[in-house]
């Protein structure tokens, strides 16, 4: 490994270091060893990956550490967080010479657990370990993971769950709610803080006239980004706080996430989330909540004579994430209608089919690639109201009439996924998991790794199509 540590450069008061505390009986789960190579992972680092991603292997390059933030939780103030069952043990340069951050999940208690135990469970972890890696593979920012851990040690959930650990990589475990912290209980922090994130994932803002201004721009545009592809993916994240939305507006911290199937927009998959805040349909605006909240941390930045314009700035850099959003969503969901984008109707007639999904409770991956196939007939079937699918059907074509329909199907078969992560599939590979039998893990990893192509060999039914809607919904809930 290259090693680049940076964060214990930064004032102590920011961290705590510590080494993880490895479970018993640790054994191997999964390895990404095509990570691990972009990660520049020697042949020796390999070998030991058990190691490592147990904890029982650190490097004398970098000193483990646990980040503290704050964060505002569903909305509400919840004061001092902080990593309470992960570690920050390296910080390496990639093949891109990108530094990645790898941070080992469930390495024991903190000073920062709260009331936690430290640890993280094979089931959400198993979860998180394919959803980064489908995340990745669908194109949109998001951790990944080099590989997981499983144990023989009991952990207290609502029942007694296996002991697991996953080394997460990222490209940033710095939250919006490390400004928040840093606001309330270190202020004087704030102006080294900040600058020391521009220079390491905005260099280029330090250019700009204005650098504190052209940062948070970028900060709002590639969170802006983020959510257009979790939306046309059909992502729900499922715990929005500030405390894991990441600075480098790449995915983060998805614990209770779900990957949409059929179509509706006030779904949750969060069932701690009582208040049905973070549902698909609302995601964009709690990005922008969120966005505006860490804002407001960086209004102290500015010298006491120019705080009131600094403020109107803040809220004109702001502007940007509804402009981003709708161009990124609006090009991606023509491109997954195969229609044209500057088309006047394109935009319409793309709503007009998630209306029908919709109101038909059709599967959303599955529908477009019916689409997609132009498997009209087998749509329409589905359709109750065939007078409505009839409308849009007609409509679709007549936009598509005289258009290069060669060039928008090829861009449909690049936007319209074949397989995403249904909880079902997550699930089975769960359950075999906890019997020691890993090979529905390995099965969806290499299914997931693709997802844009057509896998008939790896594929199974049940990977296409959402559960009957009288089966009760897979459980998932905030920190297990
Ligand atoms: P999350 O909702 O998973 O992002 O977690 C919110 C906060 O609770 C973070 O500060 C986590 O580090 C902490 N946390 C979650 N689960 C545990 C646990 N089992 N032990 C200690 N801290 C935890
Ligand atoms: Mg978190």
């Amino acid at each position: 490994m290259h090693f680049n540590s940076r964060y214990p450069s930064l004032n102590p008061r920011l961290f705590h270091h510590q080494s993880p505390v490895p479970l018993k009986g640790a054994k191997a789960g999964h390895f990404n060893a095509a990570l691990a190579d972009q990660l520049q992972w020697s042949a020796s680092d390999q070998a030991a990956w058990v190691e490592i991603c147990s904890g029982q292997k650190t490097f004398t390059e970098f000193e483990p550490l646990a980040m503290v933030y704050a964060g505002h939780q569903f909305g509400q103030w919840a004061g001092q967080l902080g990593d309470g069952r992960g570690l920050l043990i390296a910080q390496i340069l990639d093949r891109d010479h990108q530094t990645i951050d790898l941070h080992l999940k469930g390495a024991g208690l903190t000073p920062y657990s709260r009331m936690g135990d430290g640890r993280a469970v094979l089931r959400s972890v198993i979860r998180e370990y394919l959803a980064g890696h489908a995340l990745n593979a669908l194109g949109v920012a998001s951790s990944n993971a080099v590989g997981f851990t499983t144990s023989t040690q009991g952990v207290q959930r609502e029942t007694v769950e296996m002991g697991a650990m996953l080394l997460r990589s990222s490209d940033c475990h710095i939250r919006l709610g490390h400004f928040e912290w840093i606001n309330q209980y270190q202020p004087e922090l704030l102006a080294e803080f900040t600058q020391k994130c521009i220079e390491w994932h905005y260099p280029e803002c330090l250019d700009a006239e204005q650098p504190i201004l052209a940062f948070a721009t970028q900060v709002i545009q590639r969170t802006a980004v983020m959510i257009a592809k979790w939306q046309l993916v059909g992502f729900a994240h499922g715990v929005m706080n500030t405390d894991n939305l990441n600075i480098s507006g790449s995915t983060l911290d998805f614990g209770p996430y779900g990957f949409m199937e059929r179509f509706r927009p006030n779904w949750i998959n969060n069932h701690s989330d009582y208040n049905a805040r973070y549902t698909y349909q609302q995601q964009p605006s709690m990005g922008h909540w969120d966005l505006w909240t860490w804002l407001n941390n960086l209004i102290p930045l500015a010298k006491p004579e120019q705080k009131e314009q600094f403020k109107q700035d803040l809220a004109q850099c702001l502007e940007h994430f509804e402009a981003t959003f709708l161009e990124h969503y609006q090009l991606g969901l023509s491109q997954k209608m195969g229609l044209p984008h500057f088309h006047k109707d394109s935009f319409n007639c793309a709503m007009a089919f998630l209306h029908i999904l919709q109101s038909e409770q059709l599967d959303y991956t599955g529908s477009f690639i019916r689409l997609q196939n132009q498997a009209y007939t087998a749509l329409r079937d589905d359709c109750l109201d065939t007078r409505q699918f009839d409308a849009f059907l007609t409509q679709y074509q007549t936009i598509r009439e005289n258009q290069a329909v060669d060039v928008l199907d090829a861009e449909m078969r690049l936007a319209n996924p074949q397989y995403i992560l249904r909880n079902h599939m997550a699930q089975k590979a769960i359950e075999l998991a906890q019997q020691d039998d890993f090979s529905e893990v390995e099965r969806l990893f290499q299914l997931l790794s693709q997802p844009y192509r057509k896998q008939t060999e790896l594929e199974q039914a049940e990977d296409l199509v959402p559960p009957p809607s009288d089966v009760p919904e897979v459980m998932v809930s905030c920190s297990s």
